[in-house]
């Protein structure tokens, strides 16, 4: 069993992706943290984001780890030993990731990577090409999305309950334009797979999203 869960920055996949492997006894990756690590690496070793040579030798001299948690099945993020499953969230890492993400030789590496780990099947995977490229023979595949004011609003409660004050118009700024550099990209854009279900999430909460997604999975009919 493979299951892949695309969509735009904020639309709930991750959450949505590890509940759903929980119900199912799957493993869960999250893809979008590889790349934000990678970003993390890059910023803290002063390499080039615009340049993807540079940040493949960066990785090829990196230990990069993911973990799967065994009571939460989380992700674990680890840099040559150090745990930065929290510093990979920082405002810099998000602000650079979707450049670092655009280069062909970057992806061809990671994506190989995600492969490896789904191999053996029973996986869960979130992101913005699992559907297309990565897992493009999983059994189910859905795209999640959101309008841009809904996700903004999500991000901002987030954000909020970290002990953080974000203007709501400055998050729906930076969610539009994460959106438009992952969508516009010449390699691997976000896009919805042909035969991935579309799920729009803006008036559902966490656990409609889930059942819905199970309806399907199950055979049901979903009333979404
Ligand atoms: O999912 P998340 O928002 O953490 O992903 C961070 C960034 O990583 C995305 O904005 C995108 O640029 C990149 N990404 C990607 N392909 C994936 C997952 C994430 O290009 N499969």
């Amino acid at each position: 069993m493979k299951i892949a869960i695309d969509g735009p920055a904020g639309a709930g996949k991750s959450t949505i992706a590890l509940l759903v492997a929980k119900r199912l006894g799957l493993r869960y990756l999250d893809t979008g943290a590889m790349y934000r690590a990678v970003t993390l690496q890059a910023l803290r070793t002063d390499t080039a984001c615009d340049n993807g040579r540079t940040l493949v030798d960066m990785l090829t001299k990196t230990d990069l780890v993911i973990e799967f948690e065994l009571e939460t099945g989380r992700n674990l993020v680890y840099i040559n030993g150090e745990n930065v499953t929290e510093a990979i969230r920082k405002p810099e890492v998000t602000g650079n990731v979707s450049l670092v993400s655009s280069h062909a030789e970057l992806r061809e590496l990671i994506v190989a990577m995600q492969q490896e780990i789904a191999r053996p099947g029973r996986i869960v995977m979130d992101g913005r090409d699992i559907g297309t490229v990565v897992m493009p023979d999983a059994q189910w595949k859905f795209f999640l999305w959101a309008t841009v004011e809904e996700r903004a609003l999500r991000r901002q409660k987030q954000l909020a309950e970290a002990g953080f004050k974000v203007d709501l118009a400055e998050l729906e700024e930076q969610i539009r334009q994460r959106d438009h550099f992952d969508s516009h990209r010449e390699v691997s854009p976000l896009r919805k797979a042909e035969d991935a279900i579309e799920v729009d999430t803006t008036n559902l909460t966490i656990p409609e999203v889930v059942d819905s997604l199970l309806r399907w999975i199950r055979g049901g009919s979903p009333d979404v």
